[in-house]
């Protein structure tokens, strides 16, 4: 398998202002396309370091990424860096020289000299154009490595990888020609440990395929990956497998690949023409907000309220101070009070609702962090779920607004 080795530049990156999403975009479109990312480095503004990460790279790699670094200051050094590593040396490219002086004329200012930098380039390297920048890239081949280096800013470097990288290295690898498939087997409810027990035999048996998982938010993602005799054959194999796995942990998993539980829940919801209306306590809106993550979500999601307040669960949903004294605001009896509450105010199919103890205080004994109660109700249906999770304030809020997609989920289906 053809390998990479990514590369993010600059300084922000270190400092931790800008999080480096480059290399995690990168790292998921390569492996889409048949390329292992078997490496990366995140290096400041520093030609020694990033010189290094290059030399490492390819020291262990096939292709080397970077990103960023590619502007026109004297701190954007990447292109020449690499260059220097390459042992090949940057030439005005008279083309690209017109485009930049255009650009610059289109908006009426003068061109710093210093721009041209970013016209320079070696013969023997193609240039990327850039549609959302003035910094090409570079893809450049050397004996049997290739050092490709493209701007920083996501918006230039995404559509560049999309529209020219990826063909590029498809062309170079031969990699239309792929054999391996693979798929994300998505789940929720299980551990990760309790998954590997149950998938024990599949993982024990694995010749012509592999299984990874991957714990994250209360979701395990089993990716599976197989190689057969050629494409359709490590197809099969993925479906053979993926089949088998579904066998064994049933209504747990809940979608594949891209899904997530919102658009899953948001698919199920739509063709089946169900409305839907959220209460929510402890998640704060949190549920409200991976609903509506999905677009279109309007067709049906009526929308929600956030009661955190006794008062609120009063005013708002008509919860009775009897249930409030009697139960507490965290119990059964609540939370369905709520789902009610909010069915009957939007007048929608569905209401679900959330109260629990999110942390870091507040727990006692009877109750402690982490204690959550679900209610889903319908015009038949009335389920509330006692979950109790461990957890940060962050975690128990999420791992509660999945929960409650997940019982709509188990009722849709
Ligand atoms: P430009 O042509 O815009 O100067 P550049 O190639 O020089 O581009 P940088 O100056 O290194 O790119 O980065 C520009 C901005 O792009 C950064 O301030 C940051 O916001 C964003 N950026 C850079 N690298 C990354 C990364 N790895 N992940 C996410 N964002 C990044």
């Amino acid at each position: 398998m053809v390998q990479a080795y990514l590369i993010s530049t600059g300084t922000e990156l270190l400092l931790g202002s800008t999080l480096d999403t480059n290399s995690i975009y990168l790292s998921k479109s390569l492996e889409e396309l048949g390329i292992k990312v078997i490496g990366k480095s995140v290096v400041g503004d520093n030609p020694e370091a990033i010189e290094m990460a290059i030399k490492v790279g390819l020291t262990v790699a096939d292709v080397v990424i970077t990103t960023g670094g590619l502007g026109p200051t004297l701190d954007d050094l990447t292109k020449e860096i690499a260059c220097q590593v390459a042992g090949v040396e940057l030439k005005l490219i008279p083309a690209e020289e017109r485009k930049l002086r255009e650009y610059f004329e289109r908006r009426h200012r003068p061109m710093p000299e210093i721009n041209l930098k970013q016209a320079m380039f070696p013969p023997q390297a193609s240039i990327i154009p850039n549609h959302y920048g003035t910094a090409p890239g570079m893809y450049l081949p050397l004996d049997n490595k290739v050092i490709i280096c493209m701007p920083g800013p996501p918006r230039e470097t995404e559509p560049m990888y999309e529209k020219y990288v990826k063909d590029m290295l498809s062309q170079a690898y031969n990699l239309s020609n792929r054999r391996v498939a693979s798929r994300i087997i998505r789940v929720l409810g299980p551990g990760e440990s309790q998954v590997e027990e149950m998938l024990g035999d599949i993982i024990n048996q694995a010749k012509d395929y592999h299984l990874a998982l991957l714990a994250q938010e209360g979701e395990i993602s089993i990716r599976l990956i197989a190689e057969g005799n050629d494409y359709d054959d490590s197809v099969r194999i993925v479906d053979r497998v993926t089949e088998q796995i579904e066998h064994i942990m049933g209504k747990s998993v809940f979608g594949y690949d891209d899904d997530t539980l919102s658009s899953v829940v948001g698919n199920l919801l739509s063709s089946r023409g169900v409305s839907l209306a959220v209460a929510e306590s402890c998640t704060g809106g949190l549920l409200g907000k991976m609903i509506t993550d999905i677009p279109g979500s309007s067709r049906y999601f009526w929308g929600g309220v956030i009661t955190y307040s006794n008062e609120a669960k009063q005013e708002i949903l008509g919860v009775k101070s009897e249930t409030l004294d009697k139960y507490g605001a965290v119990s059964r009896e609540t939370a369905l009070a709520m789902a009610k509450g909010v069915k009957g105010m939007a007048g929608t199919d569905m209401g679900v609702a959330i109260t629990g103890i999110a942390g870091p205080d507040g727990g006692s004994r009877e109750k402690p962090v982490g204690l959550v109660y679900i209610a889903v109700v319908g015009d038949n249906l009335e389920q509330v779920r006692e979950m109790h999770f461990v957890g940060s304030r962050d975690a128990i809020r999420t791992l509660s607004a999945k929960s409650a997609l997940d019982l709509l989920r188990l009722q849709l289906i």
